[in-house]
């Protein structure tokens, strides 16, 4: 049986929780503003390589060129990948600057493209974070690209699971399906598995606590597959 004072405690250390994530979600969106500060003349990426299985990518958390068109920012998908990569304990790279134009991943040859390349053991799985319109409905989609395998199956599973409470979309609006994804690129050309993510605009902002339950969600989730991917090697 729970005592109200043990019921007001699991409320304070939520609360706790929530406030604590927020301020390191802050935190991390510094960081990628001063590696963009650093480095004004070239296109910069953050590596964080933790020796997971599970590698976090965020290619659009600033303006970008996407298959020949510049496009704008998947707003704070950078900082909350910075973000759930420190709380799941597993690689990030984040695009810190996009400006050169790149129509094909054969032709693109930036900081980012050349961490990933560069990816090698324990790495299987590239989680590439998005940010879609609330207006689509849906607080996550799964995109599984133009060769899922089983990999990606145990994945879509494991997110769905962990995310119960969330309404999670499979492959529509978005599946990742066409050559300039990452996902793609994973899967055609690194031999890695991979998964799009696109999380709903309300989850995606470091300055309102109302957003922190649905990264603290993701991020148990992100773990839960990296240690799948673990224990299945
Ligand atoms: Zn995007």
């Amino acid at each position: 049986m729970t005592t109200d004072i043990e019921a007001l405690d699991t409320v304070r250390e939520a609360t706790a929780d929530v406030v604590d994530l927020s301020s390191r979600w802050r935190k991390c969106a510094d960081r990628l503003r001063s590696a963009r500060a650093d480095t004004p003349d070239q296109d910069a990426a953050l590596h964080v390589d933790r020796d997971s299985a599970v590698v976090l990518t965020a290619p659009h958390g600033t303006r970008h060129y996407r298959a020949g068109a510049m496009k704008q920012a998947d707003l704070h998908t950078g900082s909350l990948t910075l973000l759930a990569g420190e709380v799941a304990q597993v690689s990030t790279v984040v695009s810190a600057r996009a400006r050169a134009a790149w129509s094909t991943w054969v032709e693109r040859d930036d900081a980012f493209v050349r961490h990933l390349r560069d990816l090698d053991e324990p790495a299987r799985m590239i989680l590439d974070i998005h940010g879609m319109g609330d207006h689509h409905g849906p607080d996550f989609c799964l995109g599984t690209g133009p060769r899922p395998g089983a990999l990606e199956d145990a994945a879509v599973d494991i997110l769905r699971d962990e995310l119960d409470g969330f309404d999670v979309a499979v492959d529509s609006p978005f599946d990742a399906r066409p050559h300039y994804t990452v996902t793609s690129l994973a899967q055609r050309h690194l031999g890695l598995a991979a998964l799009q993510i696109e999380v709903a605009a309300r989850w995606r902002s470091p300055d309102d606590e109302a957003a922190a339950p649905g990264v603290s969600a993701l991020t148990r989730a992100l773990a839960a597959v990296d240690r799948h991917l673990r224990d299945a090697a």
